[in-house]
Formats: structure tokens, sequence, C-alpha cells
């Protein structure tokens, strides 16, 4: 997937055939690649490459909170760190987490907390550390997809996955899985998730102009992205358990 580098922003962000710079349509998704269980010494943990973008998470929980006046006596409490790498981005970026990064963790801690039933573990916390290696665009959908499939792989009760894309616009279109450049230099920016147990968004964040009918067909594009998304959400955890269960049975099951 070619990486459009520096802050330079094209003219157009469709080219003269009709496709998008990186060569999509308007509706195709990044090539997406997801693993889990990749980090031994975590609970629960996952990968996730989408388009350029490269994701580490891991999970701990339930375990005692620290700081301890943070834990809750009628319930678990959930906490997100998503971070950048310095080298995630073009131009090296501060290692403190700066002010986008606290308002990502805490859009994703609002995203993932209705999966879980935080009721169970008063005075327990559930940690959820996400590492950005690479970025171009859509990370903070990107977290939200492969904290699920982390917290899922830590054998953490839940409701459900929760799976997020964005859609927008760009050159007056409207277009599924923006990439870095077009959420730079497009019309519209509409970030969104869905919980499956009860198909209900958990995120929703717009930046950008556009009316209401195109709103409208923007989440209808959402939907059909998601459910896609979702069905390599499940075969990424489908896949660790045909493993464990090749290598026991000697590879007698390998096709
Ligand atoms: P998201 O990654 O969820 O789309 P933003 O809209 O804030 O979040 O960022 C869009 C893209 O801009 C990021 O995916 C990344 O490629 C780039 N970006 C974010 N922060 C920086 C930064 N500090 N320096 C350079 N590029 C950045």
């Amino acid at each position: 997937m070619p990486l459009i580098i520096k802050d330079e922003y094209p003219e157009k962000l469709f080219r003269e055939d009709g496709k998008r710079l990186d060569g999509r349509d308007k509706h195709e998704l990044r090539p997406i690649k997801m693993e889990v269980g990749v980090l031994k010494n975590a609970d629960g943990s996952a990968y996730l490459e989408w388009g350029n973008n490269k994701i580490y998470c891991a999970v701990y929980g339930p375990r005692d909170v620290h700081p301890h006046y943070l834990a809750k006596p009628d319930k678990g409490i959930l906490r997100v760190f998503y971070r950048m790498s310095t080298f995630s981005v073009f131009e090296r970026k501060r290692p403190a987490p700066g002010r986008r990064e606290k308002e990502i963790s805490m859009v994703l801690t609002d995203c993932l907390e209705p999966l879980l039933f935080l009721e169970l573990y008063p005075g327990n916390s559930f940690e959820v550390f996400i590492n950005v290696m690479d970025a171009d665009g859509g990370t903070r959908c990107a977290c939200a997809t492969v904290a699920a499939l982390a917290l899922a792989d830590a054998g953490v009760p839940m409701r459900s996955l929760v799976t997020a894309v964005a859609v927008g616009k760009i050159d007056g279109e409207l277009v599924t899985d923006l990439s870095g450049i077009e959420d730079k230099a497009g019309d519209a920016d509409l970030p969104c998730a869905i919980t499956w147990f009860n198909e209900e968004f958990s995120l929703l964040q717009f930046d950008g102009k556009m009316d209401l009918k195109e709103f409208d067909k923007c989440l209808i594009l959402a939907k059909n992205a998601l459910t896609k998304i979702h069905e390599i959400q499940l075969n990424a955890l489908k896949n660790k358990y045909i493993a464990i269960q090749e290598e026991y049975s000697g590879g007698k099951n390998k096709k």
C-alpha cells in the first residue's frame, strides 16, 4: 500500500482512472491482517495490520487497581492507554502522551466499556495498552478493533466484540476506510464502532462537512464495512484455537 509521506496535500484524492490514490475503489477496505496471542507476557494480546497501520495491544486483568484510590467498591474499572511510537509518523512524535493520545484513550475506554461485565469485578481493573508502531489514518478505529480481540484473547468475559471503521467524504464523494492523507485532505471523517451484542454505535465522532443524507449513507457504508471486518476478527480468534488443536493432535488435523 503506497504511503504518502510528509504532510503534502495533493490537489485531488482520486486518480484519472477513478481510483483512490492508493489504488482502491470508493468502498474498498485496505488490506487487514489480525493475530491474537502475540505477546507472551500479557494476559491477552493482539496485533493488527490495517493498510500501513501496525498496532500491538496487550491486556491485563482482572487485577488489583494501581494507584489504589482509583478502585471502585461496586464495580471494576477499565483503563485504556493509546500511545503512538515516536517513529510511527513521518516527523518524530514527542514520546510523552499528548492531548490527542489522552483524548483517544478516553474515547476508546467509552467504546470498549459496554462490552465488559464490570459490575462483576468490584475493586479490580482491566488495563488495555495499545501501541501504534506505524500510523496512516484511522488508528482509533484500528485500536478499538484490536483491543476487542486482545480482551477476548485474555479470556475476559464479554458481551460481544466491537468493530470500528472510519467512513467519510473526499473530493465530494463518500468513501470507506480513509487513509492518512484522505483523513487530512478530505472533506469529512466519521470514525464509528458497533458493539455486536446490541448493534449500537459505541463510537461516533465527526470532523468536517456533509449533509444529513450523506451522513445517513455513511452509516450504511460503515455497517457494510464493519460486517466484513468483524468476520476477520472472528477468524483471528478461531485461528489461534485451530493452531492449538493442530499442535496437540500432532498435525493430524492439518489439511
Ligand atoms: P486517527 O488515526 O484515528 O484517524 P487522527 O484523525 O487524529 O486519528 O489522525 C489521523 C492520522 O494523522 C493518524 O492516523 C496519523 O497517521 C496522523 N497523525 C496523528 N498524529 C500525528 C502526529 N503527531 N504527527 C504526524 N502525524 C500524525
